[in-house]
């Protein structure tokens, strides 16, 4: 594979032109370019600069392979990179804008039982360029342009992969897709969401970039939470309850646990009870959703009447906490699922 463009910084880019020995007007337009998501053939700078940066990089890392449209209006994307590897990501849309949810690798090696991207294991981490192409190239489609012009207007990192395990290039996408000379979008537009690598989690809190946390639980006991989530071996819930307390320490922000419900595993009353006991007097709220099933799976929902009484249990204990509805569902709203099914339909 060659380089990517889009990994770059607007202030490397900028010298990457003056390198070149170009005027540096010609590094506004290639930002540009590169920012409205336009392959690097048909950026209008200099023909020279062109043919010498096509060379060395991709023309178009991250192209769009198939939209799929749901009845709600949820957008599923199907991207190929330049390595022929596939990625997904979902554009939903609400009143106050769209939210995207883009991956950080392709597929994913947490092993959590519940998730479609985990099934074939980890491919390969993307590059921060190949993170925010997906924004790029799916503001683009929605008609978007820049900074406040943007269609794309809050980020998820809630994709395939785990985007601690690929920190490095993650913390280098925040950067550029946050600076106010590129995509100028706002750390607080911005969810991370991890499995829980505490390790992690406190490096990030001193790296000053004060998106949202979210910390995926879904379980109120170290032995549970193993048998859906290998990595509960790794780091215990109570040392990572201590990296979200550092975290807020460090950076005064919230955070947010995500509780998926499955059927005869997390989700009776006692569970609420017990969450409710181990997040009591925390700044923090709970995202709760009924399971997306997976047909690779066997794992269920719990049912709507079981996810309002889990609801209503950890408010009456004092805990912020909503029900999030399933978006897209008729399109393959589980995580994971289009990249497979579209992998088995056409091999
Ligand atoms: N690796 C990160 C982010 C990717 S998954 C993490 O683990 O947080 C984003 C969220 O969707 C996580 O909370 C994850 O646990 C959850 N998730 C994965 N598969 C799901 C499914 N089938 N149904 C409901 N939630 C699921």
């Amino acid at each position: 594979m060659k380089q990517i463009l889009q990994d770059k910084s607007a202030a490397e880019l900028a010298e990457l032109v003056r390198a070149a020995g170009e005027k540096p007007f010609r590094a506004r337009q290639l930002s540009e370019g590169l920012l409205h998501a336009k392959p690097l053939s048909q950026i209008p700078v200099s023909p020279a600069l062109r043919a010498r940066l096509l060379e060395e990089y991709e023309d178009e890392p991250v192209r769009i392979e198939r939209v799929f449209t749901a009845k709600d209006g949820t957008q599923k994307f199907l991207f190929a990179l330049a390595d022929g590897n596939l990625i997904e990501g979902v554009l939903m849309k609400y009143k106050y804008g769209n939210t995207q949810c883009v991956s950080t690798q392709v597929g994913c090696r947490m092993g959590c039982k519940f998730c479609a991207s985990t099934l074939g294991g980890l491919v390969r981490n993307l590059t921060a360029g190949e993170i925010l192409g997906q924004i790029l190239a799916v503001n683009r489609l929605a008609g978007g342009g820049l900074r406040e012009k943007r269609a794309v207007t809050n980020v998820v990192l809630m994709g395939s992969g785990e985007p601690f395990d690929n920190y490095d290039q993650v913390v280098r996408f925040l950067r550029n897709v946050t600076d106010g000379e590129g995509f100028g979008m706002s750390a607080r537009n911005i969810s991370l969401s991890t499995c829980g690598l505490a390790d992690r989690m406190r490096a990030f809190a001193g790296e000053g970039i004060p998106l949202n946390l979210t910390v995926s639980l879904h379980a109120v006991t170290d032995e549970e939470r193993a048998r859906t989530m290998p990595v509960a071996r790794a780091f215990s819930i109570r040392e990572i309850l201590d990296a979200c307390t550092y975290y807020f320490e460090r950076t005064g922000r919230r955070y947010i646990f995500e509780y998926s419900l499955i059927a005869g595993e997390n989700a009776d009353l006692a569970h609420a009870d017990a969450l409710a006991q181990l997040l009591r007097g925390r700044p923090c709220h709970v995202n709760l959703i009924r399971l997306n099933e997976v047909k690779e799976r066997s794992l269920r929902a719990a049912d709507e009447a079981n996810a309002q009484a889990f609801l209503k249990r950890l408010t009456e204990r004092g805990i912020s906490a909503t029900l999030r509805r399933s978006m897209g569902s008729d399109i393959g709203g589980a995580c994971g699922q289009l990249r497979v099914s579209y992998i088995n339909d056409n091999l």
